[in-house]
């Protein structure tokens, strides 16, 4: 029988509950069992794909093809595993299937309700994903935070499961602690509200992580413990930390993993696992001081008065992950594309780097701003990585000012173009006219294979290789010859030769586009092979003194 852990959010968002999932799940593991997440998201959309990333920040693809939170993209970093689309759930999702079911006939006539049908099919969809992912403990991230209406439902669902399986499941309370600069102390009373709330949706959590500035000191925890009655040691304290990395450390010493178990009814397996590399990677995070200097030219920057750098959470965790690698300790810039448009002199900001990366991108907005960046970096030879939108404006920038084409751009935002360098693939077509533009992109893991040449295949190792991708828009075949007689080389294509995978710049010391995501597929122990071949060019330019 599988265990269940119910994590949800008190007081506000964004206070690390996805990370705190994962780090839960990672001190799991290293106490011998199977873990596995799922993310709820309280929202009507049918998957993350159709939102803004101002709005929701990163779109994570997963392995088959599903456009979903960018918290799926902690678990799997910290899990160090693939999670599949049955572990992402939404409110949308959830209304669809059980009104196809009704649909069909499948209530045998009964009146279907909002309760119990709507529970039970959430309930249905976290026993289906924990069987798949064959999990011992399922962990399961409600969004939102305890009193917004639209996570009732969901609550609803976690009640019914803990009394249908009373020592099977637990409650995690992520709750947030602020330190008023007028007052200048940890406030308990909001947290106390939250669990109120979570008690009037008929749930007493076990545990409460104190999300803080600062750790939480002994008389905040009996305050606590005692208003809401939980255990003084299921209080842990969750102060800031300079890396997330160093989560799962700061729950081992509060012995978080063996209480959970405990509670189970479970010991710590006895074996070979253990948290070292995990500690491992955190003392190089802490330690590195040999700066390496990347720049990521983008435009998913701002809301309001706020800078969001949500909107690329995997390209930032691949660097850092390549870094550390290496012993370096990232220092990552943005870079507005939209600035080089009003004043290209500000492009001579570039050279500040040991690396640029133009990450993923939709709509013209920004365009040619990329593309001035893209150009002074081929013609002054600092280290490049597109990323699918990145690498599509790479090649419409190679086919304007290297092949002559003037006019190329790409058929996403000139759709009538007599040079579209870029176009839509021919199975999109029909999709757009249709205005349907749910889940319809390419999207998941699609093969690719190498040319024996390439800074990839050196990268990789291998002659095929698998990434996920996340596209409508490819390299237009028409252009493959004169691209290739000016120099381009694509070094990945798809196995039946119709799919432009991988373009690069041979005589450059790193110029590599990719039509799919690497990002999605890095992990913090080892980085990505492209990532580290990213890494190791840009080192090499410092090397070289090539910093002006
Ligand atoms: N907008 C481009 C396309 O649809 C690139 C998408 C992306 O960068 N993920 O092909």
């Amino acid at each position: 029988m599988s265990k269940f852990i119910f994590v949800v959010g008190g007081v506000m968002s964004g206070v690390g509950k996805g990370v705190a999932v994962a780090s839960i799940g990672r001190v799991l593991q290293s106490k011998g069992y199977a873990v596995s997440a799922i993310k709820i998201d309280p929202y009507i959309n049918v998957d993350a794909g159709t939102m803004n990333p101002t709005e929701h920040g990163e779109v994570f693809v997963t392995e088959d093809g599903d456009e979903t939170d960018q918290d799926i993209g902690n678990y799997e970093r910290f899990l160090n595993t693939n999670i599949l689309s049955d572990n992402y759930m939404t409110t949308g999702r959830v209304y669809e299937s059980v009104i196809h079911r009704e649909r069909n006939l499948e209530y045998g006539g009964k009146c279907v309700e909002v309760v119990p049908h709507i529970p039970e099919e959430i309930i249905s969809r976290i026993v289906r994903a924990t069987k798949k992912a064959d999990a011992d403990i399922m962990i399961i991230e409600i969004g939102g935070t305890v009193g917004e209406y639209q996570n009732l439902l969901f609550l609803e669902a976690a009640r019914m499961m803990k009394l249908q399986n009373f020592h099977d499941v637990l409650f995690v309370l992520v709750s947030f602690l602020p330190v008023p600069s007028k007052i200048g102390e940890m406030k308990t009373k909001p947290t106390q509200y939250a669990i109120r709330t979570l008690n009037s949706a008929g749930i007493q959590p076990d545990f409460v992580l104190c999300r803080a500035a600062y750790p939480l000191d002994e008389v905040r925890k009996q305050k606590i413990a005692i208003s809401a009655s939980i255990f003084l040691d299921h209080i842990i304290s969750a102060p800031d930390v300079d890396s997330i990395y160093e989560i799962p450390i700061n729950f081992e010493k509060e012995k978080l993993g063996e209480k959970i178990l405990k509670q189970f009814g479970w010991s710590p397996k006895t074996g070979v696992w253990n948290l070292n590399d995990w500690e491992s990677l955190v003392s190089v995070i802490q330690s590195a001081n040999d700066v390496v200097k990347i720049g990521i030219v983008g435009k998913y920057f701002k809301t309001g008065d706020f800078v969001l750098k949500d909107s690329y959470i995997s390209v930032i965790e691949a660097v850092k992950h390549a870094c550390w690698r290496l012993n370096k300790k990232p220092v990552i810039d943005w870079l507005n594309a939209e600035s080089y448009e009003e004043d290209k002199n500000r492009l001579a900001e570039l050279s500040n780097y040991d690396g640029v990366i133009i990450p993923g991108g939709f709509g013209a907005r920004g365009v040619e701003g990329k593309i001035l960046a893209i150009q002074y970096l081929r013609e002054n030879k600092i280290p490049f990585l597109g990323l699918c939108f990145g690498m599509q404006m790479a090649v419409v920038e190679f086919s304007r000012h290297v092949c002559g084409l003037t006019d190329a751009v790409s058929g996403e935002f000139c759709p009538n173009s007599t040079t579209p360098v870029i176009h839509i693939m021919p199975e999109q077509v029909q999709n757009i006219r249709e205005n349907r533009y749910g889940s319809t992109m390419r999207l998941g893991a699609f093969p690719c294979v190498l040319d024996e040449r390439s800074i990839c295949y050196n990268a990789y190792g291998e002659k095929q290789i698998s990434e996920r991708h996340r596209h409508r828009y490819e390299v237009n075949n028409v252009y493959r010859d004169i691209l290739e007689r000016h120099g381009l080389l694509f070094a990945g294509i798809s196995p039946d030769r119709r799919l432009v995978e991988i373009i690069e710049i041979p005589d450059h010391p790193f110029f590599v586009g990719t039509q799919f995501h690497p990002e999605f597929k890095s992990r913090p122990n080892a980085g990505h092979p492209l990532f580290n071949a990213f890494i190791e060019a840009a080192i090499n330019r410092v090397c070289r003194g090539m910093l002006f």
